[in-house]
């Protein structure tokens, strides 16, 4: 604490070369698997081999009837709600805060996003959802923001309530819980997405789940044609007929992928007891630290720590903005701590000021015409945020306390910025 700031000078807090973190850990399983599967098949049409063995782990793990492997998270999104039957004129309300992805294949089916603020733990406020159910909603969308469970209890109700199906996007929060309750088996249908930095990582994929026979084929339809139709659907199912086309499009994971998020499965529950502990040490090491918060997780949850949201509040620190912390603890050697720049309110992107350039035939896209301001705790929350990663292994602890030792200089010196 007596040495002076790197920014001006000093000695930096961390002199290791990044990266400092990096995602997913792969090992010798990995690679014979892929390569294995590389001599098998690179191309499966039906629901076998590799992506009859993955969707049927996931199935397990969630505990739900029906996994369905996609190209990405965002297919996946888009076909929950196709398979939800959400279509023009319905209203599905979705977290302010989230990643774009979780909202944009709803302009897609030319349905209308409902934007709802979230609190103060940076996902959906119940009451902001409550008041914004008008006679047009269909659904409520819910981000498990950084992967700390959003309140599914009470999300749950409210949509029983009102007749609303209750989806999920699960895609930072895999093995995130309540009480037990994994997230993505709560909700009627859950996405989530397998991009390289999630916490089950296919470097590229994505998945659906739900319990219900009747959107299983609809998925299938949407986005998996002809022999996979064919024989999962029952062929004196009405929907049976039209397994050839199915809605045309092609949402299919590549197997090699496939294989990647079949051995990262075998450990994603050793990598969240791993990220949990070290979660903690960064809680310890940090929560009595001026000028920033940190997550608290209330309750029995587990979460899945995607990233470790560090909130800064400039007013404690003499006003020092955001900005000159943030460069300050990078000049310390912090190189992985983020701004998080395109998760963000969804108010404040063009595409939600004005979807119509974007989407002329949008039969409602007057309708959808955000702008900065109307999401206040969202918007304060996202100015607020520097974001950690969450390590998992024993060997990292000695590097998670020299990232809080960094944060507790800079604001020890905060006074010579
Ligand atoms: C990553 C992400 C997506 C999109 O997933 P892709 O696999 O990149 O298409 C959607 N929603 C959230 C919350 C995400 O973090």
């Amino acid at each position: 604490m007596t040495s002076k700031l790197a920014l001006l000078g000093g000695p930096p807090t961390i002199s290791a070369p990044g990266p400092h973190f990096s995602w997913p850990p792969m090992d010798d399983r990995t690679d014979l698997r892929v390569l294995a599967q590389l001599q098998r098949s690179i191309s499966i049409y039906d629901r076998s081999g590799v992506i009859a063995e993955l969707e049927t782990a996931l199935q397990d793990y969630f505990g739900v009837q029906h996994a369905v492997l996609t190209s990405s998270g965002t297919a996946a999104l888009h076909s929950t709600y196709a398979a939800a039957g959400i279509g023009p004129g319905d209203e599905v309300i979705v977290p302010a805060y989230t990643f774009l992805a979780t909202v944009t294949p709803l302009l897609h089916l030319g349905a209308i996003p409902v934007l709802a603020d979230c609190d103060e733990t940076g996902n959906l406020s119940v009451s902001d959802v409550a008041a914004r159910i008008t006679p047009k909603t269909t659904a409520i969308m819910a981000t498990h923001m950084w992967g700390i469970p959003a309140d599914l209890t009470a999300l749950r109700a409210l949509a029983d309530e009102h007749n609303l199906l209750l989806l999920e996007d699960g895609s930072h929060a895999h093995g995130a819980a309540v009480a037990g309750q994994k997230v993505g088996s709560v909700g009627n249908i859950a996405a989530f997405s397998m991009n390289g930095p999630k916490p089950l990582s296919a470097g590229e994929g994505g998945f659906v789940l739900t319990d219900d026979d009747e959107v299983y084929y609809r998925l299938l339809l949407f986005g998996h044609y002809n022999k996979r139709c064919k024989t999962e659907i029952p062929p004196d199912h009405p929907l049976h007929r039209f397994a050839v086309t199915g809605l045309g499009l092609k949402f299919r994971i590549h197997p090699l992928a496939a294989a990647i998020a079949l051995v990262q499965l075998l450990d994603l529950d050793d990598y969240l007891v791993g990220r949990a502990e070290l979660a903690e040490v960064l809680g310890d090491e940090l929560s009595d630290t001026e000028g920033i918060s940190v997550p608290k997780l209330q309750g029995d949850v587990r979460s899945a720590w995607y990233g470790y949201p560090v909130i800064y509040a400039e007013e404690e620190l003499d006003g020092l903005p955001i900005e000159r912390f943030y460069e300050a603890l990078h000049a310390e050697g912090l190189i992985e701590v983020d701004r998080p720049g395109s998760t963000c309110p969804l108010n404040l992107l063009p595409l939600f000021q004005d979807p119509r350039p974007l989407f002329p035939w949008h039969p409602n896209a007057n309708q959808i015409r955000y702008e900065p301001g109307q999401f206040p705790v969202a918007e304060r929350l996202h100015a607020r945020t520097l974001k950690l990663p969450v390590w998992h292994r024993q060997q990292d602890i000695s590097l998670a306390r020299q990232y809080a030792a960094g944060f507790r200089k800079v604001v020890g010196l905060h006074h010579e910025l």
